[in-house]
């Protein structure tokens, strides 16, 4: 299944008349674009009218001259050019349902039918629904002659005739076909009297009509054994000329087309994605306020220290640090300047601590940290660093802050959960002594 946007498989022909002209008017347009259904605008909303209900109108005795806005029409749904085919099956659930494509200020695009849809997700239903005339190359055109053109003169004009061949015409439309086959023979049997076009022409020619499908005219070709198709529009004028080889190429351009199409929205899909997930990896490791390392990640790096630490034998000491009367700041300033603070402290924390030491946010206005291969009395360093940064920093509008910190050293015995009991147990004692200072707790042993 291959899945394009509506924008690049609508069709942009379509033929508009607005609600107020009558009847008469929209059938005067479907004969005009050759349409099986017109589309009635009514400012934003959109109906269809198609040949089906002109005939229904003509059996219900309906006067023509009546206006489009007296009668019962079937509003259209709507969708974005930019969605996915995907979305607009859910739309059409019938074959011949049409769902107008809009462009972003949601004006008219195109028009689209599930058999649009359907054609353009399956490869076998590609060659069906394309007709022979979307295919033709313009730059080649073909070449013509009348029956009683003389051979001789027709010779140089084969040379560069497209497609190996002339067309015979008569009163404009083709009665036979010459091919550099039928020449080449000519030309072996004699050179001297080569005659005129109806003696060596292949007559009569057997046409397919331009509108007929891709798939029609492999089968046709196949059946007949022929090099070309001759395509003739509805009055019976040629056309164009095309060769299996332009019939099945164009079907690949149409597959590759939409394999391409596919490819880039894989990538996008892939892209949006990963973003995702990185934006999930990012939510359940990170504090959102701070950006630090949230109380889960802070949780996992704890126990790989601990590990580290009962493998090498290594000290590991744990802080926790809560700010002082923070509450107040809240009160007093507003949240907004109380985030603010603590997005501050944080990254003042941060850079006041060594690359190797871990610091998370552990809820509110408390933060942990982790020193790796430091004892209690290298934390209360830098536990003391921390506070006297904070201490002498003044923040906008709000001024000084302090903060209370608790330190305990990890044994082998510890869970997070008992480390942090005991930076807790002392960080309490901190607080209960004052404030803006920092206590040790001994693990005890
Ligand atoms: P203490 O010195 O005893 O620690 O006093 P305190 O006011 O700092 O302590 P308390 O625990 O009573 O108050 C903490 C406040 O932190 C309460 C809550 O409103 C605030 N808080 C928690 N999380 C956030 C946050 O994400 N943003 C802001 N602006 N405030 C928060
Ligand atoms: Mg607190
Ligand atoms: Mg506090």
């Amino acid at each position: 299944m291959f899945f394009p946007t509506l924008g690049a498989i609508a069709t942009t022909d379509v033929a508009l008349v607005d609600i107020h002209e009558t009847i008469r008017d929209a059938l005067t347009m479907m004969h005009q674009h050759n349409h099986r259904s017109i589309v009635v605008k009514n400012g934003s909303v959109y109906y269809i009218i198609t040949t089906k209900d002109m005939i229904a109108l003509k059996t219900d005795g309906i006067a023509f001259d009546t206006p489009l806005s007296q009668i019962k029409l079937r509003v259209l749904p709507l969708i974005d050019k930019e969605s996915n085919i995907i979305s607009a099956l859910s739309l059409a659930s019938q074959t011949d349902e049409h769902i107008c494509v809009c462009n972003a200020d949601g004006s008219l695009y195109g028009l689209i039918t599930n058999s649009d849809i359907i054609s353009s997700v399956d490869p076998q239903v590609i060659m069906e629904s394309l007709q022979i005339g979307t295919i033709f190359d313009k730059k080649y055109g073909f070449k013509s002659c009348t029956a009683d053109m003389k051979m001789d003169e027709i010779l140089p004009y084969m040379k560069d005739a497209p497609n190996d061949c002339i067309i015979v015409l008569e009163n404009n439309l083709p009665i036979g076909i010459l091919t550099s086959k039928d020449l080449l023979r000519l030309i072996s049997e004699s050179e001297s009297n080569l005659g005129s076009v109806s003696e060596v022409m292949s007559s009569p020619i057997e046409t397919m009509n331009m509108k007929d499908s891709i798939s029609d005219a492999l089968e046709f070709i196949k059946a007949r054994h022929y090099k070309r198709i001759v395509a003739v529009d509805d009055s019976g004028h040629v056309a164009g000329i095309v060769t299996q080889q332009d019939l099945i190429a164009r079907t690949y351009l149409k597959w590759s087309q939409l394999v391409n199409e596919h490819f880039q929205e894989f990538e996008e899909l892939t892209k949006i994605l990963q973003q995702r997930n990185r934006d999930l990896t990012i939510w359940a490791t990170q504090d959102a306020l701070t950006g630090l390392h949230n109380r889960h990640m802070f949780s996992e790096l704890f126990d790989k220290e601990l590990a580290t630490m009962k493998r090498y034998k290594t000290r590991v000491s744990v802080i926790m640090m809560d700010l002082d009367y923070f509450k107040r700041v809240n009160d007093r300033f507003g949240h907004n300047i109380g985030d603010y603070v603590l997005k501050t402290v944080a990254q003042m924390v941060k850079s006041s601590v060594r690359e190797a030491d871990l610091l998370a946010r552990w809820g509110g206005e408390e933060f942990v940290l982790l020193f790796p291969n430091s004892g209690c009395d290298e934390a209360y360093i830098a536990a003391e660093k921390i506070r006297k940064v904070l201490e002498s920093f003044r923040f906008d509008e709000v001024g000084q802050m302090t903060c209370s910190l608790g330190i305990t050293e990890v044994v082998e015995e510890d869970t997070l959960e008992s480390a942090i009991e005991r930076a807790d147990a002392a960080l309490y004692r901190a607080k209960e002594s004052g404030r803006n200072q920092t206590i040790t707790c001994e693990a005890r042993l």
